[in-house]
């Protein structure tokens, strides 16, 4: 597909803002209208999928990784249009096998997330994507996890950066990319 020339503009006219979701003071951007809309689906995984091809820096990944649960939505089609695979980072005690685990701050209180222990060959390259980049707490968090398990974080993929609450100081050394920043 022909990469748009207002892609920022078209994705953001299809994400609905959601005041007070989840907790008042919140405001939350809601993807679905995106999702529902085919050409707006197809252009985000396209756009997100540049950021781990052939022309990124240092070349192709091997895997992508998305956070539950929204960050599967995005990142599992960017995986397949890469040919990379796919390694899923979820909530304390969803995988099956040992996994690695870590624990971090959120707004009102913590949360552990987890990846399993045999997720990466040594070495992968890994493109970490998710549907939005807040105080990039989960990125730092989802990155440890990749580290733990022996493997290269070398990209952040994300659809909206919030970009007044900084996350991406929380990710430094690593190539961070947005298609929306508000
Ligand atoms: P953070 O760890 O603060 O960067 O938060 C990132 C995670 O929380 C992402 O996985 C998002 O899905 C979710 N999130 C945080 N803030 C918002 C928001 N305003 N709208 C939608 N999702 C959000």
């Amino acid at each position: 597909m022909t990469p748009r020339p207002d892609l920022a503009e078209f994705l953001a006219a299809r994400v609905r803002d959601v005041p007070d979701y989840p907790l008042p003071g919140v405001l939350f951007k809601d993807i679905a209208p995106l999702l529902a809309d085919h050409e707006a689906y197809a252009a985000m995984v396209d756009a997100l999928a540049d950021f781990g091809g052939e022309h990124a820096p240092g070349g192709r990944v091997d895997k992508v990784v998305g956070i539950e649960a929204r960050g599967f939505i995005v990142a599992a089609p960017v995986a397949y249009k890469l040919r990379a695979g796919f390694v899923p980072v979820r909530k304390q005690g969803k995988l099956p096998a040992a996994t690695f685990a870590t624990t971090y701050d959120l707004e009102y209180g913590t949360a552990t997330i987890e990846v399993q222990r045999d997720a990466f060959t040594a070495g992968d390259r890994v493109l970490l994507v998710d549907d939005v980049l807040a105080t990039g707490g989960t990125a730092a968090a989802a990155m440890d996890l990749v580290h733990q398990a022996g493997a290269v974080v070398v990209g952040v993929a994300v659809l909206i950066e919030l970009g007044f609450l900084g996350g991406r100081a929380r990710l430094a050394d690593v190539d961070v990319q947005a298609l929306i920043t508000v």
